[in-house]
């Protein structure tokens, strides 16, 4: 790719942060500093994303009204806790392209999962495949097989894994529809990471979840890394569910609090289980405590207990900022941050780096995978001494994520300056 050489400049790269509309977004979080009182150049807002200032506040106030209530916080906190989950619902439903009634927040990633796979995922003799992607995040992974095996089968035989071409990273499109078509109705569940972990793919979820419907299996996605990225339209999608963690790109605080989508389509259908608890049940006679459980008729059935409102605070907190920013506005700075470093980072020159997520913007979120050539973790250990928060996939991949709601143009820049000065 051709770049002036104006482009590469610290100047250039503060003229765009002069021009960025999200640029005041950057003081509401707080930077990690290093030991000189610099902060960090911090790419790692796909890892663990940072915490918003007005968060401590917001867990003090609950803090108050459990010292100062008691159990009457249930009804009487300035934020009651007894309907606190809905406070999150519309600005969670806005990240990821939902109806209120489709979204909630509840549990941690890795249970919610399993709670979606205990009503998506019910194979049969003849339907007991499940598809994930072969570099699926570890923890899809166990927790797959191990829905495999609890239910009687065997992941050698029931898990199917979407492998690149030899010498590719990423999958294509036309080999992901060719293994949906190959393995046909034996399909119970096509379940991927969108975006993928590791090499940053997006993938495309509408035309998936077509392909599955068309074979009869239910499709759904693990948006870690996808939820507070990309636009993910999951309702328009038709996709059956998707799980998501908040504390990724959704700054919610480390193991904060993760989130379910149940298209509504499913709410109301006697045909899929589900494990209950209390907090599933109609608000109205929750506490009469007697009578048989009845469904509350949207995603919020799938809740089982009361949630911990501490963590549900900072992910408030966190979906604040969403709703100030605009999922709009921070997809279009992002696209510009993430072009940006791609077009630093390339004019290294291909013998020296290879960016392994795909170069089409509609096929990636804000991370780019980057491949450093004949490299080991020692120039990764020189980056952070220098600086930079990334993080190091073995043998050679260093990911990096400017996320639009803090990073700067001049964070893009440094960073990619202390790679080339590292590199020499
Ligand atoms: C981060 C991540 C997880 C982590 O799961 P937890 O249950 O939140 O610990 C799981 N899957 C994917 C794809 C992830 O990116």
């Amino acid at each position: 790719m051709l770049i002036s050489k104006e482009q590469i400049s610290l100047s250039y790269a503060r003229s765009l942060d002069e021009k960025d509309e999200l640029k005041s977004f950057r003081d509401r979080f707080h930077l990690p500093l290093q030991k000189n009182g610099e902060p960090y150049v911090y790419l790692c807002g796909n890892s663990l994303g940072l915490q918003p200032k007005q968060t401590e506040e917001a867990l003090i106030q609950e803090l108050k009204d459990w010292k100062n209530l008691g159990v009457e916080g249930h009804f009487h906190a300035k934020n009651p806790w007894m309907p606190y989950h809905e406070f999150l619902t519309k600005a969670m439903a806005n990240v990821i392209g939902a109806k209120p009634a489709e979204v909630v927040v509840m549990n941690t990633l890795t249970v919610n999962l399993h709670l979606m796979m205990v009503s998506f995922y019910r194979p049969s003799k003849e339907r007991h495949k499940i598809i994930i992607e072969a570099d699926a995040f570890p923890s899809d992974k166990y927790a797959a097989e191990s829905q495999i095996r609890m239910h009687g089968f065997d992941p050698s035989t029931s898990l199917v894994e979407l492998k690149a071409r030899e010498g590719e990273v990423c999958l294509r499109n036309e080999d992901i529809k060719a293994v949906i078509e190959e393995h046909g109705n034996s399909i119970a569940l096509i379940m991927l990471g969108n975006t993928n972990y590791y090499t940053g793919q997006y993938y495309n979820i509408p035309e998936i979840t077509k392909w599955g419907h068309a074979q009869g299996a239910f499709v759904g996605f693990d948006c870690a890394h996808g939820a507070g990225n990309v636009q993910l339209d999951l309702h328009n999608s038709g996709c059956d569910f998707a799980v998501w963690c908040n504390y990724k790109y959704l700054n919610a605080g480390p193991g904060g609090m993760g989130g379910a989508f149940v298209h509504e389509r499913h709410h109301q259908n006697k045909n899929i289980p589900r494990f209950e608890g209390w907090w599933g049940h109609n608000k109205e006679t929750r506490f009469k405590m007697r009578d048989a459980f009845e469904p509350i008729p949207s995603v919020e059935a799938w809740q089982l207990s009361n949630p911990p409102i501490l963590a549900m605070a900072a992910v408030w907190s966190s979906l604040k900022l969403f709703e100030e920013a605009g999922m709009d506005r921070l997809r279009k700075k992002a696209d510009k941050l993430t072009g940006f470093l791609e077009l630093l980072v390339n004019s290294l020159g291909d013998e020296v780096i290879n960016i392994i997520t795909p170069s089409n913007p509609s096929e990636r979120g804000s991370q780019l995978s980057i491949q450093v050539r004949k490299a080991d973790k020692a120039l990764f250990d020189k980056i952070t001494a220098e600086g930079v928060i990334a993080d190091w996939r073995e043998p050679d991949v260093i990911r990096v994520a400017p996320v639009p709601m803090y990073n700067s143009f001049e964070d893009v820049f440094n960073f990619y300056t202390i790679l080339k000065n590292a590199l020499n």
